[in-house]
């Protein structure tokens, strides 16, 4: 894991170059869905601090468990039935992706009195097995989001379409970091844009080229993931 976390260092303060900006502008965020928390703790005692997971289940199994101070990351889809186990809890929360879930963070927020940074997934490939926001519907959505003073959003979070060339997934990106220039020059109460979430394992580098200042990276810090358990 030592390796290939510098490799991936060294990988992400090159793009950061590239696009003009310094390796501290970029969070790494190591997603450790699946893996045990054995590579959790590998994973810190190697520099990592941010982690992310997909299911609210295992990501509070793994705070109970870990007796670390580390920021914690929801990435995936997440029901509203289950929000209530995780305010105050996560540093952020990438995937929100409809309004009913935005106002379902607000309501527990208010009663627990947090108020949760979010990010909003934004879909911007269209494809009809993901998550997310379509990118015509997100300044709309922004004017709702900023009434709720329990809620900030704190930029968007795409998760491109898996591909065999990472250089194909360069225009995705390009739209979503437009989207978020455009969401600045509104300058909505309560909302800023300056989170871009998006890059993983397979393109990473494309998406930190492209703006990115968080990448979610699973397999290549990890190892393949296995599903079987
Ligand atoms: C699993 C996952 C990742 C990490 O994917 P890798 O290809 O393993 O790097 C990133 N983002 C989301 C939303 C995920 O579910």
């Amino acid at each position: 894991m030592k390796e290939r976390l510098e490799m991936i260092r060294k990988e992400i303060e090159e793009s950061a170059i590239k696009s003009g900006r310094k390796v501290e502008d970029i969070t790494l965020i190591a997603v450790s869905k699946t893996y045990p928390l054995a590579s959790i703790q590998e994973a810190i005692t190697l520099g990592c601090k941010d982690f992310g997971e997909n299911h609210v289940q295992e990501l509070v199994q793994k705070m109970d468990e870990l007796n670390e101070s580390v920021h914690w990351h929801l990435i995936g889809h997440l029901q509203t039935n289950k929000v209530k186990y995780i305010i105050g809890r996560t540093t952020l929360i990438h995937s929100v992706d409809r309004l009913k879930l935005a106002e379902e963070i607000e309501k527990q927020s208010a009663k627990k009195g947090y108020i949760t940074d979010i990010l909003i997934e934004v879909n911007v490939a269209k494809e009809a097995s993901k998550h997310g926001f379509l990118v015509e519907e997100v300044i709309p959505i922004m004017v709702e989001l900023a009434k709720m003073k329990h809620i900030r959003v704190r930029g968007l979070m795409t998760v491109a379409p898996f591909v065999a060339n990472p250089e194909e997934n360069r225009p995705i990106f390009r739209k979503l970091y437009d989207l978020s220039v455009d969401i600045q020059k509104q300058k909505f109460d309560n909302i800023s844009s300056d989170i871009l979430s998006m890059g993983m394992s397979n393109d990473y580098k494309i998406a930190i080229e492209e703006g990115a200042t968080m990448v979610r990276i699973g397999t290549a810090i990890f190892g393949n993931r296995d599903y079987t358990k």
